[in-house]
């Protein structure tokens, strides 16, 4: 899970993280009296969106000469005429996609006089098995070119959670970024401040870019990007409370309901099949005979019909798709209960695409038996790759 970069700089100024002062704002006018709250002179409106990338981003609706996402601003009337201008309005990042995403909410801050910007970020590294931290003394917005030109500048110290945060990981932080004196303490206590946030909050990643120094010597956290363990955070209600739903994708909300474990995806051929290993499988044969798989789509175990049903709108909802592979390993559940299951779901949504259904485990005659006697035009697959090669065919020649 997500969250927003005011929620993730309250979250970390609970650890004792230095950050600009500021408040949200969802209207022009709580912009400008949030502004006036503020001491100035410098003020930045911040464009809150779940993407990165903001400050290079374009506004749909204002066309390409328009300031981005983030913007200083040296009056009062600026942050009204920045308010203005971003809420309501469609940013797009190279983070967002080309749809872009909706400005609804605003982060009115402090202006700092930025003499120079660090990358700080942390996270779980799944080849140690451990954290992460990654630094740059190269921050600010063109990070991703200076890991792909110059990645000798960007340096990994590694933590293992058993040990926890030492002296001597916050050491080599501060060394990384080439600190000296005052600035090289501060680099300490805050990565320390930083790595006990992650850790108490379950956190999956943690981006600061950029750290920044300020010219009067402070080490500040200047944007902050965070994401959750999604499986931690039944013991974070306060975090979880923090969704913001219209930041996600709604095909994947309508899927948490259902507990179906369902990502949309850029082919035509929607998958429905009960197991993670066994839908990769299916998306990859997708892909070998010449197609691309709309989703990945995990009904688990129990693929009651409500389920399937739910699965079946999902996947329909979606209006690139032009043919549904439904591939099924009936182990605990019986092949014939998933097949009474697709049957009513397929009548239920007025099925109008080309349906490959293949079955196999208990049951399995009985099943087909349904499909075939449903008087709906399923084709039965009898193997993986027979379901991918019939699927392909079929919507090749609706076509
Ligand atoms: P992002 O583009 O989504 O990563 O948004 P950031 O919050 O990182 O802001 C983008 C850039 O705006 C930063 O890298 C800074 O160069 C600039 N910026 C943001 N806040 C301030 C500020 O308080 N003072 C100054 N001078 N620049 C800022
Ligand atoms: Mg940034």
């Amino acid at each position: 899970m997500n969250i927003h970069e005011y929620q993730a700089k309250e979250l970390l100024a609970k650890f004792g993280v230095a950050i600009p002062a500021g408040y949200a704002a969802m209207t022009v006018d709580e912009a400008v009296a949030a502004a006036e709250r503020l001491p100035g002179p410098l003020y930045v409106v911040k464009s809150q969106i779940h993407a990165g990338g903001r400050g290079k981003g374009k506004f749909k609706e204002l066309g390409p000469d328009a300031k981005g996402g983030v913007r200083l601003s040296k009056t009062i009337d600026d942050v009204r005429q920045n308010a203005t201008d971003m809420l309501g309005n469609t940013l797009v990042t190279i983070q967002t996609g080309d749809a872009g995403k909706q400005v609804n909410r605003l982060y009115i801050t402090d202006g700092a006089d930025i003499a120079k910007e660090y990358y700080l970020s942390m996270l779980v590294d799944r080849a140690t098995g451990r954290i992460a931290v990654v630094v740059s003394t190269e921050g600010g917005m063109d990070i991703e070119a200076v890991a792909h030109d110059t990645p000798e500048l960007i340096h990994s110290i590694i933590i293992d959670p058993v040990e926890g945060f030492q002296p001597h990981h916050g050491r080599a932080v501060a060394f990384a970024l080439g600190l000296k004196g005052d600035l090289y303490k501060q680099a300490i206590k805050v990565s320390g401040q930083l790595y006990e946030a992650f850790i108490a909050s379950d956190m999956e990643m943690l981006e600061v870019n950029p750290l920044v120094e300020t010219t009067d010597g402070a080490l500040l956290v200047l944007d902050a990007k965070v994401s959750f363990d999604g499986n931690a955070l039944y013991r974070h209600k306060d975090i979880f409370a923090l969704r913001d739903e219209s930041e996600e994708d709604p095909a994947e909300i309508e899927a948490s309901k259902y507990d179906l474990a369902y990502i949309k995806l850029d082919g035509n051929i929607g998958c429905m099949v009960n197991g993670a290993g066994l839908a990769m499988a299916t998306m990859d044969i997708i892909k070998l005979n010449g197609a691309f798989p709309a989703n990945f789509l995990d009904v688990g175990g129990g693929a009651s019909k409500e389920k399937v049903t739910a699965a079946f709108k999902l996947i329909l909802s979606d209006p690139a798709v032009e043919g549904i592979l439904v591939n099924i390993f009936g182990g605990i559940m019986r092949c014939d209960i998933i097949a009474d299951g697709i049957v009513a779901a397929a009548k239920e949504v007025n099925l109008s695409v080309p349906l490959v259904v293949r079955l196999e485990g208990t049951n399995v005659q009985q099943g087909k038996d349904i499909l075939a006697n449903s008087g709906l035009p399923i084709v039965s697959a009898d193997d993986l790759g027979d379901a991918a090669k019939k699927i392909v065919a079929q919507v090749k020649q609706a076509a």
